[in-house]
């Protein structure tokens, strides 16, 4: 089972990935109906997004044993541990308002949750998809201390309360931009990449990754690749 892939663009290692999972040795295996549930939400979500985008959408965080779910905070019945939710965060210049809209306006699915972050843009995008009962197409929105933190903003809707868990923490460093002007924020690992956006000298941002000279970063604004050479790291 564990060459089989996800879809796609989605390997299985890709969808059983956790960090707490290999540090606490917790066995994150789907069994074959939360496979299936796992390709069947590639097929109908993830992978029309990726396509339409043509970027590539880093998955987060997709299947989740019900004790690795219990583990960082969560609850059994997840839909994280059907392999029927996935969190997912856009790169290369799309913002995950632009998935998140997407998914809202083209897509089926059952619970699409903005989670967290500002009015602009939220920290990642929950989906889910149901294959044994019909899918609800319910928008919630995660607020910080909030009451309840899930709140449904499909209009017409009550507000309830559902299962959801906080995102497991990511190495991630923080740095500061060091220019005398201002900063490219380009799409790729590229001097050639198109410039999605600028930075002022002496702003905070968040690393995601590195590539040959280049840093991934995000701020509230922007995700994209900025060049090494001009970034502090803290
Ligand atoms: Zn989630």
């Amino acid at each position: 089972m564990a060459t089989t892939k996800i879809s796609k663009h989605i390997s299985y290692k890709e969808g059983v990935r956790s960090d707490t999972a290999t540090r606490n040795r917790i066995r994150n295996e789907p069994d074959e109906k939360q496979l299936a549930a796992m390709k069947e939400l590639a097929k109908k979500v993830f992978e029309p997004l990726r396509t339409h985008f043509n970027e590539p959408i880093r998955i987060n965080s997709f299947f989740r044993s019900v004790a690795l779910n219990k583990r960082i905070g969560g609850s059994g019945t997840s839909q994280h541990c059907k392999g029927e939710a996935v969190d997912i965060d856009a790169t290369n210049g799309i913002t995950n308002k632009q998935l998140f809209d997407y998914i809202k306006d083209n897509l089926e699915f059952d619970q699409l949750i903005w989670e967290f972050g500002t009015t602009k843009n939220p920290d990642w995008v929950h989906v889910s998809y149901k294959t044994s009962k019909p899918n609800r197409n319910m928008v919630l929105k995660a607020v910080k201390g909030g009451n309840p933190v899930y709140q449904v903003i499909t209009p017409g809707k009550v507000i309830e309360e559902e299962e959801e868990t906080p995102r497991e923490k990511k190495k991630s460093r923080k740095g500061v931009v060091a220019v005398k002007t201002k900063l490219n924020v380009r799409k790729k690992p590229s001097k050639e990449a198109k410039v999605v956006g600028q930075l002022k000298n002496s702003k905070k941002i968040k690393i995601i990754s590195e590539n040959n000279g280049w840093y991934q970063i995000k701020t509230s604004k922007y995700s994209g690749w900025v060049s090494n050479k001009y970034v502090k790291v803290k």
